[in-house]
């Protein structure tokens, strides 16, 4: 199924006040809406008759915030951790549009930013042979485990090393410490904004 583009980013057309801050997928009410990938429910709204109507807001793993708006319906809730291919609420009409469609909204930093590099994603959202591949593509945040190994591996390694200092008389458990201490922050720095999600998630 391909969805008709009936407005794309930044453009203005008269009855807008603003340019366009996503990207106007026409669609009939009641289609599947689905996360193209992994993330978490960042917020849920409802403005009722006004801008996006009933939206939903997902914060994928690299930081980035998906928005899908003028929902008929919402099937996930604030916190919902999501993987690519999930339901995450039914298309419709609700807010300020003059028909049924998706609009579709990438931020970064705050900012809207050009979601064209996703419209593949959102026109096979619903095609079960291109979600597999999204799967996949999904999977090269396992490289992020990858990276994880070579890190505990360095980290064994400086131990080691540190171990052989400390036989031949060059005790420096200071050193040793915080060269852990160093190598777990890079850790957490590397994956904070996510980790901070799941964290908010469940407290
Ligand atoms: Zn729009």
């Amino acid at each position: 199924m391909t969805y008709r583009i009936t407005s794309r980013f930044l453009e203005q057309e008269p009855f807008r006040t603003r340019p366009h801050t996503g990207i106007d997928f026409a669609m009939p009410e009641n289609t599947p809406l689905r996360s193209i990938k992994d993330g978490i429910v960042e917020r849920v709204v409802d403005f009722g008759s006004s801008n996006i109507g009933k939206g939903v807001f997902i914060k994928w793993q690299d930081g980035k915030t998906a928005i899908y708006g003028h929902l008929s319906q919402i099937t996930v809730k604030q916190g919902d951790i999501v993987q690519a291919g999930d339901l995450i609420g039914y298309s419709g009409n609700t807010g300020h549009s003059t028909g049924a469609h998706l609009h579709f909204a990438v931020k970064e930093g705050g900012r809207f930013i050009d979601p064209s590099p996703y419209i593949d994603f959102i026109q096979n959202m619903n095609n079960p042979s291109f979600l597999a591949k999204m799967q996949h593509a999904s999977d090269t945040v396992t490289l992020n485990g990858t990276q994880f190994i070579q890190m505990i591996s360095d980290t064994l390694s400086s131990i080691k090393f540190q171990f052989i200092h400390i036989f031949v008389g060059e005790v420096n458990y200071y050193t040793l410490l915080l060269q852990i201490m160093k190598k777990s922050f890079q850790f957490l720095a590397c994956h904070t904004s996510f980790l901070y999600d799941i964290l908010w998630s469940i407290f």
